[in-house]
């Protein structure tokens, strides 16, 4: 068997927020009294047929997700130290001694032969402790890894069987694995993995009950209003009151949080639906121009109009009009809005007769409104106007329970346009997508999805460093290999370590110097405080006041015999 040091090395204990990880996957360290008392629970709750065929498919689960790893971890290796990876990782996740003595394969023929044998399974012991010696095998969740593992290895369904057991009084067990169409009864070895008629049932009704709700709900040209938190839907809520009456709403919001689409939405659900629905973007037109591209302008009614203009309003007769950061809109605009808003009739620039226009206004600001009024760069009477119905959709970090259901909904979107197969995300990308601040709000969401999906290969999960390229693992610790905790030291920009490197030439410093000044500079900046300068250091106080004594010690020999020191 190859050496399982690159495995050991994956291993991290982030002691700052108490994850666990293997790569990018979360994993826990749980008694196996845990698991065994679970297991024992469902063996007397559900009966042995469903609770053996649950634990299958538990492992099953967790081996395909090791196999992930194993051909991106050992991409140079033979097929055998590739495929060990699953036995080493079953092993060091402390499951069972796997010690493969069969490995033929031949991939293109469709053949597998794998005989493995099993030492010190917890399942087993688990089982025996539990309900004595058994007839049959009893390492279910053991045999679903290794079923797991080989058909996602390989890509292609394999399953094992178990020939002995510890459970059934051998001294240690036995499994044998082959693809599927190899074991005369391998369909139906198959149907073990295959979720329960019962689940099917229900998951069959949960997609029906999904289709409608997705049917029911708005969809635009940017996609559906997705969320479950209670600060969306109370927004989404309000939007489908507004949605059939002519009520004229304000939505406010941050940056990012999709105002456009909300009022999409709005008017994709009003009984304008089939009539235009325009959207202006305040801040992004010329003062100067604002007016002409709202009213419209006649031909000569100033410098550079060769030609009569329609307006935004005349463009949304009879539809919506959405009007984007309207905290932006100059004064002497705000005032042609505000005559247009009472009497539903314009006047183009350089016109002589009002145009009657019918049409809804959707306002949105990202500012307060109130106070750019209080700061008289808003008109009261506007806002007052404007401000009947207002809608707060919330910033991305108050919905963190969303976060998840966008980033799936985006992930999908992008494969579709960029012809990219994703696996989804590993679970510490998710933990950082729900820890992260969100200044851009959905808008920065969607950035940082199409931003990991090109930085993934095509079958991978997303990991968090295709997310956030500043990441950093700086505060995670490994295991070594007598399996102790120690604390990994994330390494500095080669930019900043040739810097140091350079400073350290150029002054003649070595090592051991440049180690005391940055201890002295620790204690400097903590005002003394060595607790607080150890922290800084990511050591202990004992251990910095030790160094700081050796360096005193050193000052000293120094002082004393000159000559001598190096
Ligand atoms: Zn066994």
């Amino acid at each position: 068997m190859p050496s399982d040091d690159d495995l050991r090395r994956l291993i991290r204990f982030s002691t700052d927020d108490g994850l666990i990880w293997l790569a990018g996957q979360r994993m826990l360290l749980l008694h196996s009294a845990s698991l065994s008392a679970l297991r024992r629970e469902m063996l007397n709750t559900v009966g042995a047929g469903h609770a053996r065929r649950m634990l299958m498919r538990g492992g099953y689960a967790s081996g395909e997700r090791d196999a992930l790893l194993a051909r991106q971890i050992r991409p140079d290796a033979s097929l055998f130290d590739m495929f060990a990876v699953g036995p080493q990782l079953h092993g060091l996740e402390g499951a069972v001694r796997a010690m493969p003595e069969v490995f033929e394969v031949d991939e293109q023929a469709g053949r597998l032969r794998c005989v493995v044998r099993w030492d010190h399974s917890w399942e087993a012991e688990a089982h025996m402790r539990e309900w004595g010696p058994q007839k049959d095998p009893a390492c279910w969740m053991l045999l679903g890894y290794a079923s797991g593992y080989a058909s996602a290895f390989f890509r292609r369904r394999a399953i094992f069987k178990e020939l002995q057991c510890a459970a059934s009084g051998h001294a240690y067990c036995r499994i044998e694995g082959r693809f599927v169409h190899e074991w005369p009864d391998g369909e139906m070895l198959a149907r073990d993995y295959a979720p329960e008629s019962m689940l099917v049932r229900l998951d069959e009704l949960q997609s029906q009950v999904e289709a409608l709700r997705t049917r029911l709900q708005p969809i635009d040209r940017q996609g559906p209003l997705l969320g479950q938190s209670r600060a969306f839907e109370k927004a989404v809520g309000l939007l489908q009151k507004a949605a059939p009456t002519q009520v004229t709403v304000l939505l406010t919001g941050e940056t990012g949080v999709g105002k456009e689409r909300f009022a999409s939405a709005l008017h994709a659900m009003s009984p304008r639906a089939d009539k235009p629905f325009v959207a202006v973007n305040c801040a992004a037109l010329p003062s100067e121009l604002i007016e002409s591209e709202l009213f419209g302008a006649e031909k000569g009614a100033f410098t550079g109009a060769t030609a009569t203009r329609i307006g935004r309003f005349e463009r949304a007769n009879g539809g919506t009009l959405m009007l984007d950061e309207l905290g932006e809109l100059p004064l002497a605009a705000q005032a042609k809005l505000l005559r247009v808003l009472q009497t539903g009739e314009l006047e183009r620039l350089g016109g002589a007769r009002p145009i009657k226009v019918d049409v809804r206004v959707i306002a949105a600001t990202n500012v307060d409104l109130e106070k750019a009024v209080e700061a008289g760069g808003f008109r009261r009477d506007l806002l007052y106007r404007l401000n009947v119905y207002p809608i707060h959709i919330p910033a991305l970090r108050e919905r963190v329970v969303d976060i998840e259901l966008l980033a799936m909904h985006m992930l999908q979107k992008f494969s579709a346009l960029h012809g990219r197969s994703i696996a989804g995300f590993t679970d510490r990308a998710l933990a950082a997508l729900r820890g992260h601040r969100w200044p851009g709000n959905v808008r920065e969401l969607e950035n940082l999805v199409e931003r990991g999906l090109i930085l993934t290969p095509a079958g991978e999960l997303i990991d968090v460093d295709a997310l956030f390229p500043q990441w950093s693992e700086g505060s995670q610790s490994g295991v070594d290999e007598q399996g102790f905790l120690t604390r990994q030291q994330a390494a500095l920009p080669a930019r900043q370590t040739a810097g140091i490197f350079d400073a350290m030439q150029s002054q003649g410093l070595s090592l051991e110097a440049l180690e005391d000044s940055l201890l002295q500079e620790a204690v400097r900046r903590a005002s003394g405080n060595l607790a607080a300068a150890a922290r800084a250091l990511g050591m202990t106080r004992p251990q910095l006041s030790y160094r700081l004594s050796r360096i005193r010690e050193r000052d000293q020999d120094l002082r004393r015999d000159p000559e001598n020191h190096e």
